[in-house]
């Protein structure tokens, strides 16, 4: 019946189910302190900030090549800017990826509890998302490896990780790309690098300059807290670059964006403060949950700016979202990406981070 035609999505689309950010109100429609999605609780860096307004009133489009930025990237990680390219997000930059060296018939590899753009990146290009089991929700190398078909493009690695926080070391990165075929792009996303310890480095960059099919991304969402600008970049061989430049946006990164990142390069003291903090308050609150070991809690060991708590005993994942929902914060429960049993916990200040112990305390009926 022509009537009742109508235009549909593509059978791979349909697919996906829409991403569902964190929600920071609660049932009965209170604020919540947003402790749902890995920003910074510290903000954003004054310099930046002031960068980011300088530019507000502009009428014109901003540089297309966001050429003063990847001049500063450059700088600052010592990198050819021609080898980098700026995306809206590094969201933008994943997808990207997956449709530049993927389609229908092909397949994009990733662990199992890893981050959840990598399946929609893969069913958006028309390829098959391909999950590797997990090692205890760590990446599991081997199990990549022994995924991998011909029919394998992109593998995406997450490090650390998100949801678990979990950190592959240089030596597992390493092997992971000398095991897979150099027709094969591996894209190592590095969101939450920069909370890593200063000496320690997964070696993705360096994988990045020395071979043709490694591409790393880095995003200003999490440690420069610029989650609102919407601002990621790429690093990789020439050629790589080539095809992420021919299917972005043209005008991908705001102007805003570009002059608030290229700022907060310069105020590395910001940097490494957020870390500083991240640090300390990561380590004591990891240390909080451990303590409720006896009740089934545990928490997943993190490099990021969140921890992982599975609850494992008496107490649920559900009770504990409510109850840290009634003490005012907004935390992620991930049922859908098959973790109905752990809650992520962003790291914010650390009288939030000791309110959000004391009410798991209480839950399981310890003193608070
Ligand atoms: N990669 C990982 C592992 C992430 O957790 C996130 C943020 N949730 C991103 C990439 C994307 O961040 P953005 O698009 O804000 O750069």
């Amino acid at each position: 019946d022509a009537d009742q035609s109508r235009p549909e999505g593509k059978p791979w689309i349909m697919g996906i189910h829409a991403y569902v950010p964190g929600k920071a109100v609660s049932a009965d429609g209170t604020q919540l302190i947003k402790l749902s999605a890995n920003e910074n609780p510290l903000g954003t860096s004054e310099a930046a900030h002031a960068a980011r307004k300088a530019v507000a009133d502009s009428a014109e489009y901003p540089d297309p090549d966001a050429r003063e930025l990847r001049l500063k990237i450059g700088e600052v990680h010592g990198l050819d800017p021609a080898r980098i390219v700026c995306g809206t997000g590094s969201d933008e930059l994943l997808n990207l990826a997956a449709q530049g060296f993927a389609g229908p018939g092909d397949e994009v590899l990733f662990s199992k509890f890893s981050f959840s753009v990598y399946y929609i990146a893969a069913r958006r290009c028309g390829a098959t998302p391909v999950e590797a089991p997990d090692n205890d929700y760590a990446t599991n190398v081997d199990a990549l490896l022994a995924a991998v078909s011909d029919k394998t493009s992109v593998v995406f690695l997450a490090n650390p990780n998100n949801p678990t926080g979990t950190y592959l070391p240089r030596s597992e990165v390493k092997r992971l790309h000398a095991g897979l075929p150099s027709d094969v792009l591996l894209v190592v996303d590095q969101a939450y690098a920069e909370y890593l310890e200063a000496d320690e480095d997964d070696g993705g960059m360096e994988l990045a300059m020395a071979h043709d099919n490694v591409l790393v991304t880095r995003t200003f969402s999490k440690i420069y807290g610029l989650a609102g600008e919407r601002i990621g970049w790429a690093t990789g061989a020439p050629h790589l670059i080539d095809v992420l430049n021919r299917i972005r946006g043209p005008f991908n990164v705001t102007s805003s964006g570009q002059a608030a990142a290229a700022a907060a390069l310069d105020d590395q003291e910001f940097v490494s403060r957020s870390r500083d903090h991240n640090a300390q308050e990561l380590a004591r609150f990891t240390a909080a949950v451990e303590a409720l070991g006896n009740h089934g809690l545990r928490p997943i060991p993190s490099k990021a700016n969140f921890l992982l708590v599975l609850f494992e005993g008496a107490v649920t994942a559900e009770q504990a979202l409510n109850a840290i929902s009634d003490a005012g914060y907004a935390v992620r429960h991930l049922p859908g990406q098959g973790l109905p049993n752990a809650l992520r916990i962003t790291i914010g200040h650390r009288a939030d981070m000791d309110q959000i112990a004391a009410t798991l305390r209480a839950l399981c009926g310890e003193r608070a």
